[in-house]
C-alpha cells in the first residue's frame, strides 16, 4: 500500500501531524505500539500556544468536555512568599492540564476522524529505504502480524527514542547533560488552586490540577539524586514536598491515586528533522527537560509546522527540500530561547537570586503585573515584553536585569 505520509507514533506529535495532512487531503497512515486509551510518562500542562492551536483544530471544546478544569491562577513561592496572580484573561482557556490517557485519545481519534489509517498495537521495527531514502515501515502488530507499508515521506513522531532517529542517525545540536529528575502521582482530596510551585535549595514541587478533581503532585531534584531518591520514592517524595507546607499538608489529608512515577531519562538535545523521504517531530526531534512544560506545545507546533511544509512540497508549491528545511528554521527559532532558559532552570539553582526577590517583591502589590509574569510562563504574555529593561524599570525601579 502506498501512502503519502506514514507517521511513526500517535501521541502529541503524530495525530495532528496526521490530522492536518489528512485534511489537506493526503493518504495518512499513523502507526502506534499502543492501543488507546494509553498513558504516557508525562505530567500534564499545556501552556497557551498549545491551547490555542487545539481550538483553531476544533480540540479544545472536546478536551475541556472531560471534566478537566481550565488553569485560571498560579500560586508560586521561591523561598520568599507566596506570589499568586489570575492568568492574564487572553482567552477562554489560557492553560489546561488534562491526563494523557485522555488527551491523547482525543488526539488520535481526530486523526482517524479527518480520514487517516490508525494502525494500533503495531510496532514498527524496521524502517525501509532504498537508495539512500526513507520509503516505508516493516512493523509486526501484537498478534505476531508482518505490516509493510511503504510512503512518499515517513514521520518519526516516535518520542525520544525514536527509531526513525536512530536509523537515519541525523546531526544533533545545542545538547546539554540531562538536568533533574522527577517523581508525580495522582491525588484525590486536594483543592484547585491552580498551578503551585515552590522552588528552594534544588528542590521543586508543583501542583497541577486535572480530571475528574484529581492533583498530580510533582517533585524534582537534581539528576544527580535519581539513584538515591530510586531507593525509598515513597519517603524522599515527602520530604521534597517538606518545602511546601501547604501542599505537604493537602497531601497528607488527601488521598494518592496510583503509583508514584518518575524518571531521569531526560536529554535535552535537537536533531536536525528532515532527511530524503523522512522527518521528525515532537520528542523524536527535539526533547528537552520538562520543568516548564514545554513539550506537548511544541509538539503541536512541530505538527503544525510539519503539515504545512509537506504540503507546500507535495503540492508543488515549494521544493520539498526547501520547505522542510524552513521547517527545521521556523522550529528552531521558535523554540530555542524558551529551551536556553528552561534548561538553564532545570539546574534548580538561582530561583531565589536577588534579582528575582526584588521584582517579586514589587510584583507583591501589582496583581496585574504579577498576572502578566505568570503569564510569560505559560506563553500568553512574551518573555520579550515583559522583561524588557523598560518594563522591569517601570516596575520594580532600575537596576534589574534579566
Ligand atoms: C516527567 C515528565 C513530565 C512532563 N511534563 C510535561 C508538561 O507538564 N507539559 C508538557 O508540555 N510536556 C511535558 N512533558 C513532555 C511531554 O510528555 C512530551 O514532550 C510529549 O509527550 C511529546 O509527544 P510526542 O508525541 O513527541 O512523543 P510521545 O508522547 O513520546 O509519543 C511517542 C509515541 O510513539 C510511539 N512509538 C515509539 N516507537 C514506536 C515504534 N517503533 N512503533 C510504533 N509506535 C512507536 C510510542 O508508543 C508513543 O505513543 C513531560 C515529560 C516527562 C517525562
Amino acid at each position: 500500500m502506498l501512502y503519502d505520509a506514514i507517521v511513526v507514533g500517535a501521541r502529541c506529535a503524530g495525530s495532528p501531524t496526521a490530522m492536518l495532512l489528512s485534511r489537506k487531503g493526503y493518504r495518512v497512515l499513523l502507526v502506534e505500539r499502543a492501543s488507546f486509551p494509553s498513558d504516557v510518562v508525562s505530567t500534564l500542562i499545556i501552556k497557551y500556544p498549545g491551547v490555542q492551536l487545539l481550538k483553531q483544530w476544533g480540540l479544545l471544546g472536546a478536551v475541556m468536555a472531560t471534566n478537566c478544569p481550565p488553569v485560571r491562577q498560579w500560586l508560586d513561592h521561591k523561598g520568599d512568599f507566596l506570589l499568586s496572580a489570575p492568568l492574564p484573561a487572553v482567552d477562554h482557556v489560557v492553560t489546561v492540564a488534562p491526563r494523557r490517557i485522555v488527551l491523547d485519545r482525543i488526539l488520535a481519534a481526530a486523526a482517524v476522524q479527518s480520514g487517516a489509517d490508525l494502525l494500533e498495537n503495531c510496532v514498527v521495527e524496521e524502517i525501509l529505504s532504498r537508495d539512500g531514502r526513507v520509503t516505508g515501515i516493516r512493523g509486526r502488530t501484537r498478534g505476531g502480524g508482518s505490516v509493510t507499508a511503504h510512503g512518499r515521506i515517513v514521520i518519526g513522531a516516535d518520542g525520544k527514542h525514536s527509531l526513525l532517529a536512530r536509523t537515519v542517525k541525523p546531526e544533533t545540536y545545542h545538547c546539554h547533560p540531562v538536568r533533574a529528575c522527577y517523581y508525580y502521582a495522582f491525588w484525590s482530596g486536594i483543592p484547585d488552586m491552580g498551578l503551585v510551585s515552590y522552588w528552594r535549595n534544588q528542590h521543586f514541587v508543583l501542583a497541577i490540577p486535572t480530571n475528574d478533581r484529581l492533583t498530580c503532585l510533582v517533585i524534582a531534584r537534581p539528576a544527580a539524586e535519581f539513584d538515591s531518591l530510586r531507593k525509598n520514592v515513597e519517603a524522599a517524595y515527602w520530604r521534597c514536598l517538606e518545602i511546601s507546607p501547604l501542599l505537604h499538608e493537602y497531601a497528607r489529608q488527601g488521598r494518592r491515586e496510583g503509583r508514584f512515577i518518575g524518571t531521569v531519562d531526560l536529554p535535552n538535545v535537537y536533531r536536525k528533522p528532515f532527511g530524503p523521504g523522512w522527518a521528525l517531530a515532537g520528542d523524536a526531534g527535539h526533547h528537552e527537560d520538562p520543568l516548564m512544560g514545554h513539550g506537548i506545545m511544541n509538539a503541536f507546533h512541530d505538527a503544525a509546522l510539519l503539515a504545512e511544509a509537506i504540503d507546500a512540497g507535495f503540492s508543488g508549491r515549494m521544493d520539498l527540500d526547501v520547505s522542510l528545511a524552513d521547517y527545521e528554521i521556523q522550529r528552531n527559532q521558535w523554540s530555542l530561547p524558551a529551551y536556553r532558559r528552561n534548561v538553564a532552570a532545570a539546574l534548580l539553582e538561582g530561583w531565589d537570586s536577588e534579582q528575582e526577590l526584588r521584582l517579586r517583591s514589587a510584583l507583591r502589590d501589582n496583581p496585574h503585573e504579577a498576572g502578566r509574569y505568570f503569564g510569560v510562563r505559560v506563553y500568553a504574555v512574551p518573555f520579550e515584553q515583559f522583561f524588557s529593561a523598560e518594563n522591569i524599570a517601570r516596575i520594580a525601579g532600575n537596576g534589574l536585569t534579566f
